[in-house]
């Protein structure tokens, strides 16, 4: 492996990160930006073209984050760009309801065949602490059991032993949960069935529902074995709790339904995010129509929103699914297969031990020879040679997530160009990862 870190400067982007830390905790307004993981500074973007980035200095990447994952059409799609131009011109937010939440709900409800209803939000965490509070009332119990290694987003109680940043920082939990938020979330092994049933036989009548990620990609992708999303179903089922699949990453990416359209399992409730807001705040959660009826102003359980269903974030997100047919899927599929297949080649060529694992288009490598099962098992990857993999990639143009706990991402505007990009800058970060 080589010594080298950082292949190049990026003055622009230190001065930017500089006066950033003057201002903001760590020079970011999320973690995992911070390049905390692999080192060096991060880079600013000052703009976005289809599959493309530019930075502050004026370089051009090519980018497998898509803003880590709404971007499936690329960046400053056309047609997205002109729904929101429109949207924007009629005004940003009206505190009302308003037609096009009705038909993003709409276009959601008729893609994915178990949301019956779905609530509108700003964030994926919003979503999954939303459709927490609402399995908690909707049951009269408290626990949650969620899994190792599985982000739900920052919501207090889902915060132990999570994914994406909390795994990129290795750490094992956050100051600031209390005890009391903490206590009633069991963590268990991902795609450990017979934890789950050991947790329900141990807390009999306890348990309100069970949360995970439809396929993990924030331990880096680690898809659910065969039967492992049913045998969660059926076990909630079984003891009178409810199933809640968090789609926020998978929701409207890894097909036209999501994860759901993929393994078909039906959840009582899902939560979305990313994809679905064309790049804007927009999220939401929902499922079976006789637990969402629980929710204000029909039910008891609370939930509100200053900007939930805001009119520019409906349009973009409307744009953008209405976009995405079947055409657009076998496109991001199709380009997703070719760069795993060069990422594949290049790294075998130099002997270097890795595992590519997929859930559809979503996918990342785990520099290990063995099967990545869950958290335990990710986390046991030479991590150090992804960051020599991130710096020669980025030296050659090619924009990673800064972490080898994330899932990698690309976009129907990923073209022949992009990807002989990528195949370029391949060889060599294939040998510094060796
Ligand atoms: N759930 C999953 C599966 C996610 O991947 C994320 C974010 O990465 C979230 C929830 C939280 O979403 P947000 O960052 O929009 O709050």
């Amino acid at each position: 492996m080589s010594e080298l870190a950082y292949p190049y400067e990026a003055p622009a982007s230190q001065a930017l990160f500089d006066r950033a830390a003057a201002v903001t905790p760590g020079g970011v307004n999320s973690p995992v930006r911070a390049f905390r993981a692999v080192g060096g500074t991060p880079r600013f973007m000052v703009s976005g073209t289809g599959p493309y980035l530019t930075d502050a200095d004026g370089r051009e990447y090519v980018d497998l984050v898509c803003s880590w994952g709404p971007m499936i059409l690329g960046h400053a799609h056309p047609e997205v760009i002109a729904a929101v131009q429109e949207a924007v011109a009629r005004g940003t937010s009206f505190g009302t309801p308003a037609e096009g939440e009705v038909a993003l709900a709409e276009e959601m409800v008729a893609r994915v065949a178990p949301l019956e209803e779905v609530r509108l939000v700003s964030s994926g965490t919003e979503a999954t602490m939303s459709a927490i509070r609402l399995a908690r009332g909707f049951t009269q119990r408290a626990k949650v059991i969620k899994f190792a290694g599985c982000y739900h987003g920052h919501v207090d109680s889902l915060l132990a032993a999570a994914g994406s940043g909390v795994a990129t920082f290795a750490l094992p939990d956050t100051p600031g949960v209390t005890g009391a938020q903490a206590g009633d979330t069991i963590v268990l092994p991902y795609n450990d069935l017979e934890a789950v049933h050991a947790a329900f036989a141990a807390h009999p009548g306890e348990i309100a529902c069970v949360i995970t990620e439809a396929s993990p990609g924030n331990m880096g992708v680690v898809p659910p074995l065969p039967g492992f999303n049913q045998g969660l179903k059926d076990a909630c089922a079984a003891n009178g709790a409810l199933f809640i699949s968090d789609e926020v990453m998978t929701g409207f990416r890894t097909s036209k339904a999501g994860w759901y359209g993929v393994e078909g399992v039906v959840p009582d409730l899902m939560t979305f995010g990313k994809v679905m807001g064309g790049g804007f705040p927009a999220a939401a959660f929902g499922g079976r129509a006789d637990v969402m009826a629980h929710l204000a102003p029909a039910g008891p359980v609370y939930q509100a929103g200053t900007l939930s269903g805001n009119p520019v974030a409906t349009a973009a997100g409307l744009a953008q699914l209405r976009l995405l047919d079947d055409a657009a899927y076998e496109k991001v599929d199709a380009v997703s297969a070719q760069i795993q297949a060069l990422v594949t080649e290049a790294l075998a060529k130099e002997g270097v031990a890795h595992r590519l694992q997929t859930a559809s288009n979503m996918f990342s490598v785990f520099f290990t020879d063995r099967p990545v099962r869950n958290y335990e098992d990710a986390k046991a990857q030479e991590s150090f040679r992804f960051t020599a993999f991130f710096h020669s990639l980025l030296a050659g143009g090619v924009y990673l997530p800064p972490s080898s706990f994330e899932s990698w991402f690309v976009s129907t505007a990923h073209d022949e160009r992009a990807v002989q990009r990528i195949a370029d800058a391949l060889p060599a970060a294939a040998r510094a990862a060796a």
